[in-house]
This record gives structure tokens, C-alpha cells and sequence, in this order.
């Protein structure tokens, strides 16, 4: 019997996704010069894993959105409401599957530049951080404190907070500390 349900697990196939947008004129979504990126040479950039280096076939976002500031997301996901475009949230892309990537047509909202520290509250235990704060520079900054950020997967000096939450990552100290969910008290 079990032997027929992992084999049956083994045979299910997923279905190609195909997504069909309409055609969407980027440059209405009103942001500085610079932080909406087209060209394709950037755009690749996203397409190819950090890690493995491997690149993703026929890929092509509309664009790159670098925020640089809540109201630079807000715009972006208002743009993107308004005229049904997915977005990914892209952390620092070290995902080994290349989650961040994004999907043909959408926007990859890049947070990388949300990285500002706003308060480590050592009295209360707690640190109020931007999404795309490094994990490392998290605990290095606390470590000048006395105290430490325990969520620790291998990429902890290269992967955002933000990424980190999304996949619930973890390491070693998951087996004391548990993974990162065990450290979040709120996301806004
Ligand atoms: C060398 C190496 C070692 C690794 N070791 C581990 C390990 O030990 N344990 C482990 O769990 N993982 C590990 N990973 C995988 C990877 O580092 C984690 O998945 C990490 O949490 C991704 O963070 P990121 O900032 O790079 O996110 P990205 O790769 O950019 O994004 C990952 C996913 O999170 C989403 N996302 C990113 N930011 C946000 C946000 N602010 N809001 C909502 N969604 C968001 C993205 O859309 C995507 O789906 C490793 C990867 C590498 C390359």
C-alpha cells in the first residue's frame, strides 16, 4: 500500500504554468530614473542563480523595481494592481531555486536597498529592521551588544531578512533556537 502511494507521488506532473499579460506600458509607473530597470542585460542578472550560476530559459520580467523607500513599494504595487501585473519580491536572490526570479511579464520588486537597521532595543530584547537588512549584518550589530540573531542558514552573510522570513530559514541553531519564525514578533 505504501509502496502505491509514494509511487503514485513519484508520477503526479505538474502542469506548465503559462501566464498571458496584457501589454503594459512601464514607464507610466512614476518612480526616479534608474530605479525602473528594462535593459536586458539587468534583466538577465536576475534570471541566473546567485549560487549555481544556472540561468533561467526565456526568461523576461517587464522590469527590475528597485525601491528605495516604503512609497517606492506602495507605488509599485499600486501600478501593478491596477493593471494585474505579478510581483515578486526579490531579497538578494540567494535562493538555490531562484525563487526571486519572478515570472515572465511581471515585476521583480527588488528590496536589497531597504537595508537600514532602525533600532536595536536591547532593554526589550528586540530589533525593529528594513526587509532587506542582511541576516549577518543583523547579528553582527548585535553581537556588539552581547547578543546574537540565532536563526543561522548558510547564507546568513548574504540573505535578507525579508528572504529569510518568506522561506523560514534556518541552520544549525534551529535545533535550540528554532528557525527563523521562532524570532519574529511582527511584520508590517
Ligand atoms: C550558500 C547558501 C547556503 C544556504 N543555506 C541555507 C540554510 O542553511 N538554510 C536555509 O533555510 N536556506 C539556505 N539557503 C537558501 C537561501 O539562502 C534562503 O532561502 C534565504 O532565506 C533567501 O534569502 P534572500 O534574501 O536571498 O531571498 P531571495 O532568494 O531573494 O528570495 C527568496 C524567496 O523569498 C521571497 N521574498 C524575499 N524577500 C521578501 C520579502 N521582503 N517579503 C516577501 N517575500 C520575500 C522571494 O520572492 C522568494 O520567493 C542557502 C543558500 C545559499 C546560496
Amino acid at each position: 500500500m505504501l509502496k502505491t502511494i509514494i509511487c503514485d507521488i513519484l508520477t503526479l506532473k505538474f502542469n506548465e504554468r503559462s501566464v498571458h499579460f496584457m501589454p503594459t506600458d512601464i514607464s507610466q509607473l512614476s518612480l526616479p530614473d534608474g530605479q525602473v530597470i528594462t535593459d536586458p542585460q539587468t534583466l538577465n542578472k536576475y534570471g541566473q542563480n546567485k549560487y549555481t550560476q544556472e540561468v533561467m530559459e526565456a526568461y523576461s520580467p517587464l522590469a527590475i523595481v528597485e525601491a528605495h523607500s516604503y512609497k517606492d513599494v506602495q507605488e509599485t504595487l499600486k501600478y501593478a494592481n491596477e493593471n494585474k501585473i505579478p510581483v515578486t519580491p526579490y531579497g538578494n536572490g540567494t535562493s538555490i531555486v531562484n525563487s526571486s526570479a519572478g515570472e515572465n511579464g511581471g515585476i521583480v520588486l527588488d528590496l536589497s536597498k531597504l537595508n537600514k537597521i532602525i533600532d536595536i532595543n536591547i532593554p526589550n530584547q528586540y530589533a525593529v529592521v528594513q526587509a532587506g537588512v542582511l541576516n549577518g549584518d543583523l547579528d553582527t550589530e548585535a553581537r556588539k551588544q552581547g547578543y546574537f540573531f540565532a536563526p543561522d542558514p548558510g547564507s546568513k552573510p548574504i540573505s535578507s531578512v525579508g528572504g529569510n522570513i518568506a522561506t523560514n530559514a534556518g541552520g544549525m541553531s534551529s535545533l535550540k533556537y528554532g528557525t527563523i519564525k521562532q524570532s519574529v514578533l511582527e511584520t508590517v
